[in-house]
């Protein structure tokens, strides 16, 4: 694999750790962890590891400002916020919706990390995130624009170096279950799980869309993220495991199915999920398990993505 620049700043490599307790009560596959939770950049998650590769290509760009978009209590926003402070860069996050009388949640450690908020409307976003870097740019501001989720190839490459750090952890599991949604995170493993030899099923559990655009997305995120690693690409959709039967109402709409799953591992385990994305995708695993998707003496791995602060989120209290 091409090196590509990297910052290392994250907690790694994140611990993977038996659920000897939630594995008995379902009698299932046996169920493991990987605390992805733990990556360390203000409260962690998946998008530390997509920003030790996307910061040290801002700094080769000499940048001064970050610039990204995401929902509310994006979790990406909170981690690339706290990477623009740990580097002495200035933090421009373009959210949706509107200010909340009492910010909460990421958006409370959005603004105590220092960052500059911009709210705008869904479908304005893409638009703003450009008006906004346009104006940057002009004003001599040096901006690095990081795109929703950190999912271009140099986010995703982060992913695919993942794998080599599961595979030095030897650890073999038959199948690896976590949240999808920009698909870096599931492009960068199956690029990453073709490179080092991993035989896993790779299942995202899609926290948003249906299975055919998510897969359509991933298949080409890994074929231009294998480009970038000088390696072979030809991935295609159907290649690529998405369940979008969880989606429900939409991204961050919640029902009984996350509820349960964040009390679940909550009470069993002592693992803190998030309702948005953890939590869907947690909730989706036990009902796989319930509906024996997988054989029995199988392994699977729920790679825990991070997004706990959103527990402390005021839109989300009713529903947990
Ligand atoms: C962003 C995020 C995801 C989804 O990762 P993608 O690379 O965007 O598919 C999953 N879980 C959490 C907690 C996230 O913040």
């Amino acid at each position: 694999m091409k090196n590509l620049p990297r910052i290392r700043f994250a907690n790694l490599p994140t611990p993977v750790e038996p659920l000897p307790r939630l594995t008995a009560e379902l009698g299932g596959p046996s169920l493991w962890i990987k605390r992805d939770d733990l990556t360390g950049l203000a409260l962690g998650g998946n998008k530390t590891r997509k920003l030790e590769f996307l910061i040290a290509q801002a700094q080769e760009e000499n940048a001064r400002v970050l610039i990204t978009a995401g929902a509310g209590q994006s979790n990406h926003c909170r981690q690339t916020a706290a990477a623009a402070a740990k580097f002495g860069l200035s933090c421009v996050l373009v959210l949706t919706g509107a200010p909340p009388a009492e910010p909460s949640g990421n958006l409370l450690l959005d603004l105590l990390l220092g960052a500059e908020i911009i709210w705008t409307e869904r479908e304005k976003r893409d638009a703003v995130l450009q008006q906004t870097f346009q104006a940057l740019a002009n004003s001599g501001k040096r901006p690095f624009l990081i795109p929703y989720g950190g999912s271009n190839p140099i986010g995703a490459a982060a992913y695919a170096a993942a794998m080599n750090e599961l595979m030095e952890q030897d650890f073999h599991p038959d199948w690896i279950v976590f949240p999808s949604s920009s698909g870096g995170t599931q492009a960068g493993m199956v690029v990453g799980a073709r490179r080092t030899g991993l035989t896993a099923k790779i299942l995202g559990i899609s926290v948003d869309e249906p299975a055919g655009i998510l897969q359509e997305r991933v298949a080409n995120l890994a074929n231009q993220t294998a480009e970038l690693l000088e390696m072979p690409g030809g991935f295609v959709a159907r290649d690529i495991l998405v369940e979008d039967a969880y989606i429900g109402g939409g991204y961050g709409v919640l029902s009984d199915l996350e509820r349960d799953a964040v009390h679940c591992l909550a009470s069993k385990e002592g693992i803190l999920l998030d309702p948005v994305y953890t939590g869907r995708a947690a909730g989706g695993m036990l009902d796989l398990i319930r509906r024996d998707t997988f054989k029995p003496g199988e392994t699977v791995l729920f790679w825990h993505t991070g997004g706990t602060p959103a527990v402390f989120s005021d839109s989300y209290r009713d529903i947990l």
